[in-house]
């Protein structure tokens, strides 16, 4: 059995620990999209494979016989290539799927169906905007510059940031309640954008807007392809022992 991992979530490098206790041949992959990704206790890879075909040539070269999809929810062209080149050489394949955050009763918090729609879904009148979306997709912000938006970014941003009022914070989670509450005190934040990322790594946000009464934009997961999904790790790792006990 030798697992490629495709990782950049919490529940991933959590993962990686168990596969390895487990003497499970692993390689965990990352994207590469922050400059010092945190150390995994199994050889890792980093970069894109290229592709749909770059992934199946991988996955032949190495000699990979299961694919655990542990990546973002909304790394969904990630999750598509997976599909297709697991499918195309018949390599299993399970998705870690971390259960999506739901409203609780008394939140302020409207759902937009994309980054779009969320920057649509900011008032008129100027706010102040925590922007918990990462680096990527943070300059379509610009359209709207009457507010002042808070960024928290794993790294210092390489090119300039295209919001004319800005502050960027430079820290890497899991973050607890404590702390945000605070950072969304700090800087008097009234409304919070941020993915549907769900899991533990990343709800403190969540809960902070929550115990604060901020208004919440959430951006709705993307549409993944369908396959087996595990909800936890403890769900792998099952999926992998009757995986070897059928030989398969
Ligand atoms: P994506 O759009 O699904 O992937 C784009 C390309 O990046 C993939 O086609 C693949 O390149 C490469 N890639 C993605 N994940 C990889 C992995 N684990 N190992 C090797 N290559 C990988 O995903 P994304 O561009 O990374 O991010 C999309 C959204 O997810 C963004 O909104 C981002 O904020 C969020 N997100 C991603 C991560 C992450 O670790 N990727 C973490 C947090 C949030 P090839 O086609 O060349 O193979």
């Amino acid at each position: 059995m030798r697992v490629l991992l495709l990782g950049g979530t919490t529940e991933a490098s959590a993962l990686a620990k168990t596969l390895k206790i487990a003497e499970i041949e692993t390689v965990f992959s990352y994207a590469g999209r922050t400059k010092v990704p945190v150390a995994q206790p199994v050889p890792t890879r980093v970069g894109g494979f290229g592709g749909l075909a770059g992934l199946q040539d991988y996955l032949r070269a190495e000699k990979i016989t299961h694919v655990v999809d542990a990546t973002h929810p909304f790394a969904a062209q990630m999750s598509l290539n997976a599909h297709n080149a697991c499918h195309s050489l018949a390599v299993p394949l399970l998705r870690l799927e971390r259960p999506a955050w739901t409203p609780q009763s008394g939140d302020d918090w409207v759902t937009a169906s994309d980054i779009e729609a969320a920057c649509d879904a900011l008032p008129v009148e100027p706010a102040c905007v925590f922007l918990a979306i990462g680096r990527m997709h943070v300059d379509l912000f610009a359209r709207k510059p009457q507010h002042h938006y808070l960024l928290r970014l794993v790294d210092a941003p390489a090119q300039p940031i295209a919001l004319a009022h800005h502050t960027a914070v430079i820290a890497r989670g899991p973050f607890n309640v404590f702390e945000d509450t605070q950072l969304l005190r700090d800087h008097n934040i009234t409304h919070v954008v941020a993915k549907n990322a769900g899991g533990i790594g990343a709800v403190a946000k969540v809960e902070a807007a929550r115990n604060l009464g901020l208004r919440m934009i959430m951006i709705a997961r993307p549409e993944l392809p369908d396959g087996l999904v595990a909800p936890d790790s403890a769900t792998v790792m099952r999926w992998l022992a009757h995986s070897a006990e059928r030989g398969v």
